[in-house]
């Protein structure tokens, strides 16, 4: 998988010159996040991290990837509209884990209560890393599917014009012309677009639902921008706001400050952080609405690591997506091994496998926004711990994926300059809009390439372990 610069790699004068211009370059094209010192403030803002040379992705894996996008669009939304599987999936979950539980909870009592939205939006990000066989050949291996505030689709829209005029300053042109075009930031509009037009009424409003802390509202600008384009108006909000100032009438309209709300995009409310008593409040609101909430609870449930996990048992597919059999089949291709941890003979005999062999698995709690999962010593241990206890039912093992790492420079502000044994995980952006029963929009939306240094275990770009990054077929 070797990208066609390992001659420059090393000429120190070469890449000083590039990584210069490419900070600048990042600049210039927006790829920026607010610092951490300043949060919430865009006086001072810094480039977001990123590498200096774009990293070789086999074409046939990124097809691949992309090939595969619907038919995941397709089950994300069938699993959200599955209320038996979810319950059957999640019951070990929810007796563990306080935070699905809470979201389970929610989502049961919406359903009680009869859905009063009508119109589905999707967006979602499949996350894959290509896994060295013991032949050598890569395979497209799916880490997870995120089903809630996916992000990285905006700032990724402009990493690619950075790496172009880095690689043309190192003398390669010709490598620069076949570096692909790719913004999501537009198809997640079109879907934010799709969903608020047939909600279907022309002064209501999309709604962001941000953090708050929001370092990374540049990746967000971009998407609401496109919005703003195509003259639908969007607000930004925090759950607090939704606590103050939104209410229901009685054919459940959200309102929020007297502008009705036709979409909800969360871009929080994934980690058990976020809440307090007025935010799972302020949540209760928003899904009992008739607004489209990107992603509805049900949604958010059907990316939890669990529910990926149940997905890999024989038959389940299949159930799933029945009469869809190329699509199953494209959807298994990419799982690697997954493990229930729940009590029995089988989550025994995976606890004992997992602690006399802890290099060959992750130990994933129920959790989004990296940083969460365990690794060899410390997997071991944590296990031996648990394995006779309930608490290990809020786990799931999963086989490690071993890609083969390549040498990149990652930029990062106030970081020196040197050289890192890399290794990448490819994002496909999919967008999806429902209304009732029929899918009106299923897309790939573009691709996100993040690449961080292989000491680093977990984490992603957000958690400040990954770096932005562009992909080079070969
Ligand atoms: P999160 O929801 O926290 O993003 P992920 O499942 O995406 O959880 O895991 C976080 C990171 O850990 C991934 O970005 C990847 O770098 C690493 N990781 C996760 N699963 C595996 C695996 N099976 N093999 C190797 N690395 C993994
Ligand atoms: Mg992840």
């Amino acid at each position: 998988m070797a990208a066609p610069w390992e001659d420059v790699l090393r000429d120190e004068p070469a890449i000083q010159e590039a990584a210069s211009m490419a900070v600048d370059a990042a600049l210039l094209e927006g790829v920026l996040m607010r610092t951490e010192g300043e949060p919430n403030a865009s006086d001072v803002v810094n480039y977001a991290p990123f590498t200096l040379l774009p990293s070789a992705v086999p074409s046939a894996l990124f097809e691949q990837a992309y090939a595969v996008q619907q038919d995941f669009n397709l089950l994300v939304d069938a699993i959200s509209q599955n209320k038996e599987f979810l319950e059957r999936t999640l019951a070990s979950t929810i007796k563990v884990d306080d935070f699905t539980a809470r979201l389970f909870r929610i989502h049961v009592q919406v359903l009680e209560e009869g859905l009063a939205q009508s119109v589905f939006l999707g967006i979602n990000r499949s996350d894959y890393m290509f896994d060295c066989g013991v032949d050598g050949t890569p395979a497209l291996k799916q880490i997870e599917i995120n089903t809630i505030a996916a992000s990285f689709g905006g700032l990724t829209s402009r990493t690619a014009a950075v790496h172009g005029q880095v690689l043309k300053v190192l003398g390669k042109s010709k490598e620069a012309s076949r570096l692909l075009p790719n913004n999501p930031s537009i198809g997640l509009a079109l879907g934010i677009a799709k969903a608020w037009e047939l909600y279907g009424s022309q002064s209501a409003v999309v709604m962001f639902l941000v953090e708050e802390v929001q370092r990374n509202i540049f990746d967000q600008r971009c998407v609401e921008n496109e919005l703003w384009n195509r003259n639908i108006r969007v607000i930004r909000k925090r759950f607090r706001d939704v606590f103050e100032k939104g209410s229901l009438d009685d054919a459940k309209r959200l309102y929020m400050d007297g502008q009705e709300v036709a979409v909800v995009y969360y871009r929080e409310g994934y980690v058990p952080t976020n809440y307090d008593q007025q935010n799972w409040e302020a949540r209760l609101l928003l899904e009992r609405s008739r607004a489209v909430k990107c992603p509805d609870i049900a949604t958010q449930l059907a990316g939890t690591k669990k529910v990926q996990q149940e997905l890999s048992r024989p038959g389940t597919l299949e159930r799933l997506l029945p009469g869809r059999a190329e699509a199953v089949a494209r959807i298994r291709a990419t799982f690697a091994g997954l493990y229930s941890l729940d009590m029995g003979e089988e989550g025994d005999k995976i606890a004992a496998t997992a602690i006399a062999d802890p290099d060959r698995f992750v130990l994933k709690p129920q959790r989004e926004g990296g940083g969460n999962n365990l690794y060899g010593e410390e997997l071991r241990q944590v296990l031996e711990k648990i394995r006779d206890s309930p608490e290990r039912t809020s786990y799931i093992l999963m086989d490690k994926i071993k890609p083969q790492p390549a040498m990149n420079y990652l930029l990062r502000a106030h970081s020196p300059l040197q050289v890192s044994e890399c290794i990448s995980e490819l994002g496909i952006f999919g967008v999806y809009v429902r209304q009732g029963k029929e899918m009106v929009m299923n897309k790939a939306a573009g691709h996100l390439l993040r690449t961080k240094a292989i000491e680093h275990a977990d984490g992603g770009v957000a958690a400040g372990v990954a770096v932005l990054d562009t992909p080079y077929l070969v």
